[in-house]
């Protein structure tokens, strides 16, 4: 079983069910993180007819501007979700700096939420490690993952003593800094992702498919010098551990 911690099924349009037996010929885990509420309910109904499928529930930064005013309403989602996400702040790709408050407004209210119900988060820290770091550390958080992290080492090493995963994503092997994070990691914290099709075509102009994710492992294995099955079950086992609590 591959695990895939961090994709965005509702990115794939017309080319969805391509991508669903993709999942289903490889068998790969795939937590559907949404973008908001809608993106959610999709992701959600998609899993009622396949058990590879894990929803998850959060508004991603891009669009709390348009969400941190309902919040009240997202109770009963984030009870039944199994993981918050994708949450977080974006300081690099969101130029409009007023956006940036209720971004700030936004992820408290899912942090609060999160302790509250003593739910793992999935977490995106573009250009914001250290607001991540502090807000981790105030809400005392369990086991967070942090999605595609690209900040320092120095607080990638704090982030990993609070206890964080991290998913690996499809720039393995194309960015130099992604490779350093791969060998500094113990590999009982890495676990794998995909983020949707537009990630790769990101890096690497190819569209992505779910199936990425045997590179993405086997790429690990390759720096982490381990078998390729050994990565594998690891990463298997990490994500479980989150999941099952
Ligand atoms: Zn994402």
């Amino acid at each position: 079983m591959y695990i895939d911690a961090h994709n965005h099924l509702d990115f794939y349009g017309e080319d969805l069910n391509k991508a669903l037996t993709i999942i289903n010929e490889n068998n790969i885990e795939t937590l559907a993180c949404s973008m908001d509420e809608e993106s959610y309910l999709f992701s959600r109904k998609l899993s009622e007819k396949n058990s590879l499928i894990i929803p998850a529930f959060g508004v991603h930064p891009w669009r709390a501007h348009e969400n941190y005013n309902k919040l009240e309403s997202f109770e009963e989602y984030i009870k039944e979700t199994s993981i918050i996400g994708e949450i977080g702040l974006d300081f690099h790709w969101v130029l409009e700096k007023e956006r940036y408050s209720l971004q700030l407004k936004v992820l408290k209210y899912f942090l609060e939420e999160a302790k509250k119900y003593n739910k793992v988060t999935n977490l995106h820290t573009k250009g914001a490690e250290d607001e991540i770091l502090d807000l981790i550390k105030k809400y005392d958080l369990r086991t967070p993952i942090i999605h595609w992290y690209s900040g320092s080492l120095e607080i990638l090493k704090k982030l990993l003593d609070m206890g964080c995963y991290f998913t690996i994503s499809v720039d393995i092997s194309y960015s130099k800094l992604t490779d350093e994070i791969v060998k500094y990691l113990p590999i009982e914290r890495i676990l794998t992702e995909t983020d949707g099709p537009t990630a790769l075509e990101w890096v690497n102009g190819e569209y992505g498919y779910p199936s990425y994710i045997k590179n993405i492992t086997k790429e690990i294995s390759a720096i982490k010098r381990l078998p390729e099955e050994e990565v594998k079950e690891v990463i298997y086992n990490n994500f479980k551990k989150l999941i099952e609590i």
